[in-house]
């Protein structure tokens, strides 16, 4: 037994599919970003980079290089994307960090 399909319903399948594909991308992201944990500040790496989850918490005598307008969001290691509060780095892997956070290996995003 064959059926025909319809040019508006192949239309609408293929609508339909197109509307589906950005809903998967974020159920993606949302998974991945799962696998990660929140950066602890006492994390051995994290320490030896000054990390702080509060950039205007930085150490001035220590960082005196560091400025208001350094902070994760902004960095170019961040993997967040613009706006997201948190997001991966590509010096902590497996952990997330706060766009509000710093730390010394910190450079401009491009
Ligand atoms: S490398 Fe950049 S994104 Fe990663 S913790 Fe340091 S300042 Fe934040």
């Amino acid at each position: 037994m064959r059926q025909k399909i319809s040019r508006r319903t192949l239309i609408k399948g293929g609508l339909l599919a197109g509307a589906c594909v950005p809903a998967l991308g974020l159920l993606a992201n949302e998974a991945s970003a799962a696998g990660l944990t929140p950066l602890s500040p006492s994390d051995p790496t994290a320490v030896a980079l000054g990390f702080v989850t509060n950039s205007a918490k930085v150490d001035a005598k220590k960082y005196p290089t560091h400025t208001a307008a350094q902070h994760c969001g902004t960095c170019a290691q961040f993997l967040g994307k613009p706006g997201q509060a948190r997001g991966g780095c590509n010096i902590f892997a497996g952990h997330t960090v706060p766009a509000t956070g710093w730390c010394s290996a910190w450079a401009q995003k491009p």
